[in-house]
């Protein structure tokens, strides 16, 4: 399958591939058309997050329809539009409370003073998730101020 570099570090299939193997092909094919969207998320948020913490693995970017409600996720989503992704950090584990805070603490800040624009980053129970500040709000922002760090115990956002 031929891919594509979205940033320094981030190729487009990183944001397209799934464990779920039967949505595998749906979503490569849809995620193709999303690849401006993907872009922003990996070189706006990503490759900023990278540069600063060092190896990312994204565990879950892009999601068509079928593999949205696969894993269990919502239709309001970000994920279905490609403006979000879940990710794991090698130097940041989340069982590290510490560098944990260090890190939402460092992101923090990154938003106060516009350098790294996010609609929402949540910690999940086994990555963060993050997601582009659209406009398309998806009815939850009043729960979770634009731009604030918070933890929810629901996964799947
Ligand atoms: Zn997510």
């Amino acid at each position: 399958m031929s891919d594509h570099r979205l940033s320094k570090n981030f190729t487009r299939n990183e944001f397209l591939r799934t464990s779920y193997g039967q949505f595998q092909s749906d979503n490569i094919k849809e995620g193709m058309e999303l690849v401006g969207t993907l872009t922003q998320l990996a070189a706006g948020i990503m490759q900023r997050i990278r540069d600063k913490w060092g190896p990312i693995t994204i565990t879950s970017g892009y999601r068509c329809k079928g593999l949205n409600d696969a894993v269990g996720s919502n239709d309001r989503s970000q994920h279905l539009r490609g403006e979000a992704c879940d990710f794991v950090m090698r130097n940041v584990p989340m069982n590290d409370p510490e560098k944990k805070q260090e890190f939402f603490d460092w992101l923090k800040a990154e938003y106060d003073c516009g350098t790294i624009a996010f609609n929402q980053c949540l910690e999940e129970r086994a990555c963060i998730h993050i997601a582009l500040p659209t406009g398309s709000n998806d009815g939850r922002i009043g729960a979770w101020a634009k731009g604030k760090v918070t933890k929810r115990k629901k996964k799947n956002v």
